[in-house]
């Protein structure tokens, strides 16, 4: 019965679809960033939607991003 498993690898692969998907919403929605902080040698700025923080470069000016 080979039918149910590529059932489940197709739900699967509409599930990992999905995260991508939001995975790519979530990267891009980030907008209301906080003002620069540096503390303790470490410069972030922290969302203010989400309250997430992110390495901040003063060399390139911007957020750092992996
Ligand atoms: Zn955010």
């Amino acid at each position: 019965m080979n039918g149910s498993v590529e059932e489940i690898s197709l739900g699967d692969k509409l599930m990992n679809a999905f995260a991508n998907a939001m995975d790519f919403a979530f990267g891009r929605h980030h907008e209301h960033m906080s003002r620069v902080f540096t503390i303790k040698g470490r410069t972030y700025q922290v969302c203010c939607d989400c309250g997430r923080d992110f390495n901040y470069s003063l060399r390139m000016m911007s957020i750092v991003r992996h």
